[in-house]
């Protein structure tokens, strides 16, 4: 089987599928990171992602290459799994996904099942039926889509036990063919029946869990001002079964490769279906405002940005990654520089990306030295590291006490007895 596209979702998919003994081909137009991938070495950061990589190229059902006609001629499956970045007015961007169809469909020498793992609005499935039809009349190809649900920093356990499987498209013996290949999971399976049920399960699952962050972020900022503790607002909520405790964690609000251009694009989607979508954007404005809390916060802990020295602890949309994409960071970091502000950051894995993202922040060794000399810190990412900080000794190096603790890692009974000014979210 061919697998397009080399990213966190191409390849976790690729070496899980070969390490269930599929033989496998990564197919990337990016020669660099075919290159490195060659040498074994993974282009990013994902917690076992190399070594089951490794293991399944040196038993040979791993393979990489920039060469369609070397992937797709005798495969039966091709799995498109590549970017799907926010494109024109929020729309989701389908350009890498045609092109992958339409090179498919050059090099293809039999039937073939083409699985669409990639983040889609429904009918795109048909769209790339049509090019791969329109290309390559000679052979059958049957659409099928199939969303990932893998969480970066924990993809290969999100991959290899998932809640379920889902799986649609109009031909059900093509379903039932991809299906196959996760009967080894042991997970439920939904195959529904027609493509778009299975394409809208996607968009609709990401948009109900950055509705569930924006609504909590709405309570926190209720409960700052009535005297609540939002932190434990939610965890009050979350032992209801029928809410359960996920993705209720209050602070800067959702980031990332995947929330931010998926809910764009179903709301531009319902847009152009004559749909105003008035939830979803709410959703979105909660979590872009989220974000500006945070300066808000220091705003009033410092009087002024100008000439402060703020440390950043955590750079990464979440921790266990060094994925920048959409990350509150950038944001934060670029309003106060602007502000007049200078910045200091440390981030376990996402610092060599920062530095050509944030050319105007000084980057230090550990966390202490972004403590060092500051006037305030914000905890940015939840990186479990940070929890076991010595406190006092951070305390002792900063100029001015301020942590504004944009996870609510901290207790805040703690550290203001530590002498700090402590602003956390929705728990002031
Ligand atoms: P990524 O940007 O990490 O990787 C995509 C890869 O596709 C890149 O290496 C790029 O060079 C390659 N590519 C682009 N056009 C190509 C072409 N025509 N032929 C061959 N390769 C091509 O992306 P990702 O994070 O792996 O996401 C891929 C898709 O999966 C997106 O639709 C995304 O929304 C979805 N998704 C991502 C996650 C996640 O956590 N990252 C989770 C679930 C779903």
């Amino acid at each position: 089987m061919a697998v397009i596209g080399a990213g966190y979702v191409g390849l976790t998919t690729a070496a899980c599928l070969a390490d269930l003994g599929n033989d496998v081909v990564v197919v990337d137009i990016n020669r660099e990171k075919i290159a490195q991938l060659l040498k074994n070495r993974v282009p990013f950061y994902e917690p076992g992602l190399s070594e089951l990589i490794e293991r399944n190229a040196k038993a040979r059902r791993l393979n990489f290459t920039t060469s369609y006609e070397e992937a797709i001629p005798g495969a039966d499956y091709a799995i498109i799994a590549v970017s799907t970045p926010e494109g024109e007015g929020g729309e989701a961007d389908l350009s890498f996904v045609e092109s992958a169809a339409s090179s498919i469909a050059d090099c293809m020498d039999g039937p073939l099942v083409v699985v669409n793992k990639s983040t889609v609005p429904p009918l795109t499935g048909d769209m790339v039926s049509r090019v791969i039809g329109d290309r390559n009349a000679k052979h059958r190809a049957d659409v099928v889509s199939n969303p990932e649900f893998l969480r970066e920093g924990s993809a290969i356990q999100d991959f290899m036990h998932p809640d379920r499987v889902v799986i649609g498209s109009h031909d059900r013996g093509a379903a039932e063919k991809v299906a196959t290949l996760y009967e080894p999971l042991q997970a439920p399976i939904l195959i529904t029946p027609n493509i778009y049920t299975a394409e809208m399960v996607k968009y609709a699952s990401n948009a109900f869990l950055a509705a569930r962050i924006s609504f909590i972020n709405e309570i926190a900022r209720i409960s700052e001002r009535v005297g609540a503790d939002a932190k434990l607002v939610a965890e009050g909520m979350g032992l209801d079964k029928r809410i359960g405790p996920s993705y209720l964690d209050v602070g800067i609000g959702y980031g990332g490769s995947c929330f931010g251009k998926d809910v764009k694009a179903l709301a531009a989607l319902a847009e152009r279906f004559d749909y105003h979508p008035e939830l979803l954007n709410a959703v979105m404005d909660i979590n872009r405002d989220q974000r500006m809390l945070v300066i808000d916060k220091l705003r009033e802990a410092l009087d002024e940005l100008n000439e402060r020295t703020v440390g950043l602890l955590g750079l990464a949309f979440k921790p266990n990654t060094d994925d920048l994409r959409d990350a509150p960071s950038l944001d934060i970091a670029r309003v106060l520089v602007a502000a007049g502000s200078h910045v200091r950051a440390y981030d376990p894995a996402a610092m060599e990306g920062a530095r050509v993202m944030l050319p105007e922040v000084e980057y230090t060794r550990d966390a202490y030295g972004a403590a060092n000399g500051a006037d305030a810190l914000v905890v940015v990412t939840e990186w479990n590291e940070f929890r076991q900080l010595d406190m006092a000794r951070v305390k002792a190096s900063m100029r001015m006490a301020v942590i504004v603790d944009g996870r609510n890692i901290y207790d805040p009974a703690v550290m203001r007895g530590l002498g700090f000014t402590y602003r956390g979210i929705g728990r002031d």
